[in-house]
């Protein structure tokens, strides 16, 4: 199954970087993804494999907010 991200999603992984930060902001798509910590700014560029086992919980801005506790 493909996941479909889009860009401006955030995703929270389920590494930590090192700045301490979980969330990243989808910024580039194609055959690799580049991702941006919302932590500290870092880019980074991946695979669209790595990203998803890489990532435990997106945040479409298409959808409304959900309240998750
Ligand atoms: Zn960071």
């Amino acid at each position: 199954m493909v996941t479909p991200f889009a860009l401006g999603d955030v995703v929270t992984l389920r590494k930590q970087h090192p700045c301490g930060g979980f969330e990243w902001r989808i910024e580039r798509l194609g055959a690799d993804i580049g991702i941006r910590c919302l932590t500290c700014g870092h880019y980074l560029m991946l695979t669209r494999q790595r990203l998803e086992r890489g990532v435990k919980h997106r945040e479409s801005k298409a959808e409304p907010a959900q309240d998750e506790g």
